[in-house]
């Protein structure tokens, strides 16, 4: 294990200005936190961050980042708090650890790869600061490096899998290939260790007859090169072993059929050198067409720059070459890792040296996405554009959904089962209770509580983002509103046979069905309901000794009978109650009324939009004088102790002055009522118009209030409108 003043004097040798104590207090903390915690191969689990920030080091980065590397384990395996870390080692490095804290416990089983692509996108979408993910990919190395010591087969391969389908391809992303390259070649030894070993038995036999070869071949470019004029290291080098076996894998052919194991790299001081090397290979070497790519003046998306280019080597071979700076090279190895060491490249990176941040560098990488023109551009682009444009969220059981940014709890619900969405009474997230409509963010845990008392309402609708969950409100709206019709229907053919002393047995009502050639006795009520077909054509078909002509004119005596019943304290039996069930759907208050239980109300049948009510004063009834038939008798159908609240609106005069609005805010809010809405009509020095429209119980309920607002001085008149003024 690397000992205390072995790192602080690695990073100080990177470093000089790097703050040393907090390195050590960093370094004390996590130790003393840690105690005597053990890891799998027994070692002290303290050798583990250890070991982490050993591996930042490698990567020059920042004292916060190693001190982080220290600490990352501190809050999710001891007794270490946010709070304390805060005020020990200040927010920056509280947050950063916090951060990895988090993408730790977004580890799950990725047993499928489109769950792990969601994964890798989470990843970057959750981590806001680069050295975040750093800190992780360091964290999963040292577990790869020590992944043997685990007993148990299972866990190994798990852990492997995820590694290759997660961590390694964000790496390559990032562009850290060293990193890529290692987390891959130890998940390949553990997930297919008789693969790797035939494809490295190979690779030496080859290395026996070409091994000289390669560095012949090295030499001779260096010398080409030096006596041109141009100075510069040359390395041959193979590919690993992972990377041949998916290619062998892809491209289905053998080792020897592949044309690029190994590979040569020319390392040279400038920019401008880069091209002058590559002018002197093409002029001395014969080139292979199609395969030159510029990459120094077009970087790769992840800024990756270099020349490449395939000559006919010294033995007639082809030969892959790649030219670059220094710089250019620690691009291509460490990525974004390097672009944080190297803040103030002043030269070797064209134009681009100086201003470059990590988190811009992430940025840079998103936006040329956006813009990319090549077909591997695109489809790279498209699945970022699910990382921007998505959120990733996990069931309880830790499955990973993505949904379009601005999802709700009701997607969420929805997107697990239909049924899970059609019951939705709100969620858990992260362990708080929180409404259907909560927007949902990215890592959220989400548990959802069902209700057998939830319907899904027509107000959902407006809840909903993805097109699975509105398509199912909407089927069952359609159902409920069918089922509604229906209801209504039967109660207006019921309600019609017992004001004609007729018992509405079921048999006498089918018979009608069959008359009327209707398919069911749903569909007979759903056509009454909707007012296609009236309830005396009900009748009339299933007695057909009842005379049409004599109920017609009874119908004439109907408006007086609706009228009389409205305005009777005991209203008869085949009134129709208003059910809160029924409003909104087959049942609604005439827009502009707002009667309450106690007043007089009446029915007025509207061919698809079912009953409408009105209040007995509503001079719009008049309107349906000659239509008898459209009449229907209602009643109040609201126990006492009900929790159902009605529309009240309030006309009131109010003084002008400070404060006048909140006493009568107040006094409403003493009798237990809501306000929902309120609009200001006429407005002068001394007075206010206004309407309030309040929730109240009943009749009584609201005398009260205007009673009690009457008493208020700052109210100079006050009265209930049960019809909406005309403005
Ligand atoms: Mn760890």
């Amino acid at each position: 294990m690397m000992r205390q003043f072995e790192l602080v004097d690695r990073v100080v040798g990177y470093e000089p200005s790097a703050d040393e104590d907090l390195l050590n207090r960093a370094y004390v903390y996590a130790t003393k936190m840690h105690g005597d915690q053990k890891r799998a191969s027994g070692d002290p689990y303290f050798s583990h961050p250890v070991e982490v920030a050993g591996i930042l080091t490698e990567l020059h980065l920042d004292c916060a980042t190693i001190a982080t590397g220290l600490l990352h384990d501190t809050l999710e395996d001891t007794e270490a708090t946010f709070d304390e870390i805060t005020s020990m080692f200040g927010c920056e490095i509280a947050e950063l650890v916090d951060g990895v804290t988090k993408l730790s416990k977004l580890e799950i089983n990725s047993s499928s790869p489109s769950q792990a692509e969601n994964f890798r996108k989470l990843l970057l979408a959750t981590a806001n600061d680069v050295r975040i993910l750093l800190v992780k990919l360091a964290d999963r190395l040292h577990n790869m490096r020590t992944l043997h010591f685990i007993k148990s087969h299972d866990k190994r391969v798990r852990i492997a899998q995820e590694t290759l389908d997660i961590y390694a391809p964000l790496a390559g992303r990032m562009g850290m290939q060293n990193f890529r390259e290692e987390l891959e070649d130890l998940s390949f030894s553990q997930l297919n260790p008789d693969g790797r070993d035939t494809v490295i038995r190979r690779l030496k036999e080859l290395d026996e007859t070409k091994s000289a070869v390669l560095d012949d071949i090295a030499y001779e470019f260096h010398n080409v090169l030096v006596e041109e004029g141009v100075s510069s290291s040359v390395n041959g080098r193979r590919k690993r072993p992972f990377s041949i076996w998916s290619k062998m894998q892809h491209k289905s052919i053998s080792l020897e059929q592949l044309s690029d194991i190994y590979g040569y790299r020319v390392i040279v001081d400038t920019e401008d050198a880069c091209y002058r090397a590559l002018g002197v290979l093409h002029r001395n070497y014969r080139v292979v067409p199609g395969r030159f790519k510029d990459y120094i003046s077009m970087p790769k998306l992840n800024n990756y720059q270099s020349l490449h280019t395939t000559v006919i080597g010294p033995n007639q071979q082809r030969v892959e070459i790649q030219i670059r700076t220094e710089a250019m090279h620690k691009i291509a190895e460490q990525g974004v890792a390097a672009h944080w060491a190297y803040k103030s490249f002043e030269d070797g990176l064209s134009g681009q040296g100086d201003t470059i941040t990590p988190f811009r560098w992430l940025q840079d990488m998103v936006n040329q996405l956006k813009t990319g023109e090549t077909a591997e551009e695109f489809l790279e682009n498209t699945k970022l554009e699910l990382f921007t444009d998505q959120v990733f969220c996990f069931t309880p059981k830790g499955r990973l959904i993505a949904f379009p940014t601005g999802a709700t709890v009701l997607d969420f619900a929805y997107a697990v089962h239909t049924e899970v969405g059609n019951s939705c009474a709100g969620a858990r997230i992260n362990g708080r209770q929180l409404p259907i409509r909560t927007v949902l963010a990215n890592g959220d845990e989400i548990e959802i509580i069902r209700s057998e008392k939830t319907l899904p309402r027509p107000v959902w609708l407006q809840n909903v983002l993805t097109g699975k969950a509105r398509a199912a409100i909407r089927h069952v709206l359609r159902e409920q509103e069918e089922t509604s019709f229906a209801d209504l229907g039967e109660r207006l053919v019921k309600s019609l046979f017992a004001s004609e002393g007729v018992e509405a047995k079921r048999e006498f009502i089918e018979r009608a069905v069959g008359v009327l050639g209707l398919a069911s006795l749903t569909s007979l009520y759903v056509e009454v309901g909707r007012g296609r077909l009236s309830a005396t054509d009900v009748l009339v078909s299933a007695f057909p000794s009842k005379d049409k002509a004599v109920l017609s004119s009874k119908a004439g005596a109907r408006v007086k009978d609706v009228v009389s019943n409205a305005k009777d304290t005991k209203p008869q039996g085949h009134a129709v109650p208003v059910s809160q069930a029924l409003q909104g759907m087959a049942m609604s208050f005439e827009e502009g009324y707002f009667p309450l239980p106690g007043d007089p109300i009446v029915g007025i049948l509207t061919p698809e939009a079912g009953l409408k009510i009105y209040p007995l004063e509503a001079s719009a009834l008049s309107n349906f004088e000659d239509q008898e038939e459209r009449w229907v008798a209602m009643r109040w159908d609201v126990s006492s102790d009900s929790q159902s609240r009605f529309h009240s609106r309030l006309d009131m005069t109010l003084v002008n002055k400070a404060g006048s609005l909140s006493i009568v805010a107040q006094t409403i809010a003493d009798f237990d009522a809501n306000i929902t809405n309120l609009s200001l009509f006429k407005r002068d020095d001394t007075f206010h118009d206004l309407a309030l429209d309040i929730q109240v119980r009943d009749v009584n309920h609201a005398k009260q209030i205007v009673n009690a607002l009457r008493a208020c001085s700052v109210v100079t008149r006050i009265e209930r409108l049960v019809a909406a003024k005309e403005v």
